[in-house]
């Protein structure tokens, strides 16, 4: 750590203690050229995204495991891989930067859908039936009827 008064680097931590509710660490610092003190904080990095069960228990986020699951839905579609990936790793850069820096299952799941469902319909339908394990038929149906709404807005 430079020292603010001389730009020296060497200094001595003289005090650490415990700031802002446990989250950082401040500590006094003695410079051994100038003899000044200072003070610098060291913040915790919150990098963990906990993924919210539907039975309230949560778990880290896993950039991979997403990934996996979309690349089954995916397989033997024109989509490369990298899409998939980068698409996960957007998301995840998304979470971090959100206060909560949680996310439920399902609300993972209909990102997933949403996204999968503009890349390629095949996919979506995969990963929709698997994921969303729909209750009935109807329900499968009508996403399926959806769909087609969708793809029917493109032509003339
Ligand atoms: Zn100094």
């Amino acid at each position: 750590m430079r020292c603010p008064f001389c730009g020296d680097l060497d200094n001595r931590v003289v005090d650490s203690r415990m700031a802002r509710d446990g989250r950082a660490i401040r500590r006094r610092r003695h410079c051994g050229a100038c003899e000044q003190r200072f003070t610098t904080y060291e913040e915790v990095e919150h990098t963990v995204v906990l993924v919210t069960k539907k039975d309230g228990a949560s778990e880290p986020f896993e950039r991979d495991k997403l990934v996996r699951s979309l690349s089954i839905a995916c397989r033997k579609r024109p989509i490369p891989y990298q899409v998939l990936a980068d698409w996960a790793q957007e998301l995840e850069r998304m979470l971090k930067v959100t206060p909560r820096r949680a996310v439920q299952t399902v609300e993972l799941g209909d990102k997933s859908m949403a996204f999968l469902r503009g890349l390629d319909h095949v996919a979506y339908v995969r990963y929709a039936s698997v994921y969303r394990s729909f209750d009935s038929v109807v329900e499968f149906l009508d996403a399926i009827r959806g769909m087609d709404a969708d793809a029917g807005k493109g032509s003339p």
